[in-house]
């Protein structure tokens, strides 16, 4: 069992990012966001000039990602707001998707989570980078929800009715659940915490006492 992981899967919107922050705040562990990741391939793909479809070995060579307690390095240094762009978003779905990316981020992953304890937020992180995870959360809402806390947060096209916002949703949780690589599914052995009807204190009160029930059961 890889004692120093809590693994957080789950759906976009789900509330992952922050209950993951906060969790790791409240327990004292090291955050590591893996959407980030992805989104600096395709950040440094970009500025490189370097396809994104596909990506090519060698370029992908040339990139170095590096987990420290304060954040995410690319290439050594702190990219900060750069990948929070759409375009770094709409480029990080389309590294995701193929294997030679994933492959050379799981290692990036699991060197992150050496000699410290972590709370990994992604989507494939219970089933496929941390399998022995000490506690595996797939965090869930109903799209209903996911999509009225989107609108909330402004984080929609300018006109979209709540209606529209979740149908899209649905479209994403089935493309996401079905893609042949890393599909986003729960592991056999996460606990699936849904959210929709918790605040966010609640769904962290709720994870950070799993964590120490397991930390507890350990000795
Ligand atoms: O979570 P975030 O929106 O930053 O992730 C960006 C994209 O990276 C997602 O849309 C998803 O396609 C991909 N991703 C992934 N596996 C992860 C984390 C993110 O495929 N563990």
């Amino acid at each position: 069992m890889s004692t120093t992981v809590v693994a957080i899967d789950g759906p976009a919107g789900a509330g992952k990012s922050s209950v993951a922050k906060a969790l790791a705040l409240k327990l004292g562990f090291t955050h590591v966001n893996t959407g980030s990741l992805y989104r600096a391939v395709a950040y440094a793909l970009r500025c490189a000039g370097a396809s994104l479809d596909p990506v090519d070995k060698a370029e992908l060579a040339k990139i170095t990602l590096e987990y420290t307690d304060s954040g995410l390095l690319l290439n050594g240094v702190d990219p900060g707001e750069a990948l929070r762009s759409p375009e770094c978003a709409s480029g990080a779905s389309c590294v995701a998707k193929q294997p030679i990316v994933r492959e050379f981020l799981l290692e990036v992953q699991r060197r992150s989570a050496l000699n410290r304890w972590i709370v990994m937020e992604g989507r494939d992180i219970g089933t496929v980078i941390f399998p022995d995870a000490m506690v595996k959360i797939f965090l869930t809402a109903s799209a209903y929800e996911r999509a009225r806390r989107r609108m909330e947060q402004g984080e929609i096209p300018s006109g979209a009715t709540l209606e529209e916002v979740q149908k899209e949703i649905e479209k994403r949780d089935l493309q996401d659940s079905t893609r042949a690589v890393a599909p986003l599914k729960a592991a056999p052995d996460a606990v699936i915490v849904d959210s929709s009807s918790l605040s966010l204190e609640e769904t962290i009160e709720t994870i950070a006492r799993i964590v120490e029930q397991k930390r507890c059961t350990r000795g």
